[in-house]
């Protein structure tokens, strides 16, 4: 850790940067080098209701405004975070650790949900019925809702966030987002990109912050909404706080995301994208494949390739355009990391590729791609969520076996197959228990247009996120009669009965 570290990570409320009045502060790492780079001041409840009573204040106003100028801020957002794009990468890079291009990806996917945004419009258009009744007629149509709120994770600090605000913002709400306090900078770079954009100041506020601006979010009375994702533990806490507070709450959880390899799968290119989706980001990533299946004679070759792909990984810094995989985010995770290697160890799966071996120069948080062969489901590495680069192999004796041992985990995420059959696939695909199926696929996150989430204790509440169910998450539905009657001066036409159509 350096002796000073001048710069504080403040908030942006109402189009200003607003330092955290809690005289509290936590570290951000250079994740690469184990440098403290700056300090992030975090949210006091009175900070936390500053950002609320702007996005009140400004809800008012911004519901008001036309459709047609709500898609057009956001064409001009859309256009500003593609136009910065690099520097948007290389701010990820700097605080979380992964390397540029795969920082690069996560934006261009959060971008994908502002395109969505941006034909808002026709997505909104309600419903009609021409004649429900005589002279009448029936409609019905979504408003927004007021102010809502985003708590997000570490691993995904742009796209995570954009599964959020910009379906948010586009329906007409207003938005305070508490991003992850480990990797604060790119929200209030993307604060700054929407008011380029001319976002009203108070439509999108950012306040930084631990469990106190949780809390206070959770039990604010003008917070009509939340969106969380982060890990179970807490998603479920969220969610049942959030609840009681009378709010709308959608909490994404944890994951443990299996891949299936039946015997008949091109082994080259099930090693390959295993690897990739095993170690890509440190294996930080909520649709990381941590568990691989192998069904029958697959097992031997396929651990032959993967611990061949695992050593080949190149790790280093997340800047350094060599580097194929970064560090973990902080020291913390790095020991968690090592600890639950040694625990796999300990339970008697096989090490076959043992990431602590690795040795980067300089003080960064590294952690080596790891492969552990004869995992079983009673072991700790199987069970619980490792969130780093640490890949177990579960061999299983048939795909129904290996079905029902991912729809016994309580974790239901993503789940994958790669196999030559389709048979076997759509098998899988209808019986498994998760919310997101890969066929040949390793990471299937859905596109902006669909939405995404999981099942069982990887997602808490009633909708998923972003796509059509983002879209009824953030809005709610009103509905309309409408009768313009003849006069009836002689009052013709009331009666007492319960109304019919005629
Ligand atoms: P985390 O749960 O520690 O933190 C998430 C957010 O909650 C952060 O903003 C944090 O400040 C806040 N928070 C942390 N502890 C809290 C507490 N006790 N009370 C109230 N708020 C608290 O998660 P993380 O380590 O930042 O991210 C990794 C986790 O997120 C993994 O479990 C991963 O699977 C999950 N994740 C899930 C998805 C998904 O789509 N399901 C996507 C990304 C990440």
């Amino acid at each position: 850790m350096s002796a000073t570290t001048s710069r504080t990570i403040d908030h942006r409320i109402a189009g200003r940067s607003v330092p955290a009045t809690s005289g509290r502060t936590a570290p951000v790492w250079d994740p690469a080098t184990g440098e403290e780079q700056a300090r992030v001041g975090l949210a006091s409840a009175a900070d936390v209701d500053a950002a609320v009573r702007a996005a009140t204040a400004a809800f008012e106003r911004w519901s008001e405004v036309s459709l047609t100028r709500r898609a057009r801020i956001m064409f001009r957002f859309r256009d500003l975070v593609d136009e910065h794009l690099d520097e948007l990468a290389r701010v990820v890079a700097s605080e979380h650790g992964k390397v540029v291009e795969d920082a690069k990806g996560e934006i261009i996917r959060g971008l994908e949900v502002v395109e969505l945004a941006c034909g808002l419009p026709h997505l909104l258009k309600g419903e009609f019925s021409d004649q429900v009744s005589g002279g009448v007629d029936a409609l019905a149509f979504r408003q927004p809702l007021g102010v809502c709120a985003g708590i997000t994770p570490f691993n995904f600090p742009v796209m995570v966030p954009m599964w959020m605000h910009p379906m948010a913002i586009a329906t007409g709400n207003t938005f305070v987002l508490k991003p992850s306090e480990r990797d604060p900078s790119a929200s209030n770079l993307v604060a700054e990109l929407y008011a380029e954009a001319g976002l009203p100041e108070g439509v999108f506020n950012v306040v930084h912050g631990d469990r106190e601006a949780v809390d206070a979010l959770l039990a604010h009375p003008d917070v009509a909404a939340v969106s969380f994702v982060g890990s179970t533990p807490v998603a479920r806490y969220v969610h049942r706080t959030a609840s009681e507070h009378g709010k709308r709450v959608q909490a994404l959880g944890g994951a443990k995301n299996h891949a299936v390899v039946l015997p008949d799968a091109d082994l080259g290119f099930a090693a390959a994208q295993l690897t990739a989706a095993g170690y890509g980001s440190a294996g930080q990533r909520c649709m990381a494949i941590s568990v691989v299946v192998a069904v029958g004679e697959v097992a031997d070759p396929l651990v032959e390739r993967l611990s061949a792909r695992a050593r080949e990984v190149r790790v280093g810094p997340g800047l350094d355009p060599e580097s194929e995989m970064g560090p973990v985010v902080t020291p913390e995770a790095r020991d968690r990391i090592r600890a639950s290697i040694a625990t796999g160890e300990r339970a008697g799966a096989t090490p076959v590729v043992d990431g602590r071996e690795l040795e980067v120069d300089g003080g960064g948080f590294f952690v080596g791609p790891t492969l552990f062969d004869h995992v079983t489901p009673d072991m700790e590495i199987y069970r619980d969520e490792i969130f780093g680069p640490v890949l177990g192999v579960v061999r299983v004796g048939s795909l129904d076996e290996a079905i029902a041992l991912i729809n016994r985990n309580r974790f239901a995420n993503g789940a994958a197959i790669f196999t030559g059959s389709g048979e076997a696939a759509r098998t899988f695909q209808r019986r498994v228990e998760v919310g997101m199926v890969g066929v040949n696929v390793p990471i299937p996150v859905p596109m902006a247009f669909h939405s995404f989430g999981g099942w069982k204790d990887s997602l808490f509440g009633d909708h998923h996120i972003h796509g059509p169910e983002g879209i009824r998450f953030s809005t709610r539905a009103k509905a309309v009669t409408v009768r313009w009657p003849e006069r009836h001066d002689d009052g013709a036409g009331g009666g007492m009965s319960f109304p019919t159509a005629s």
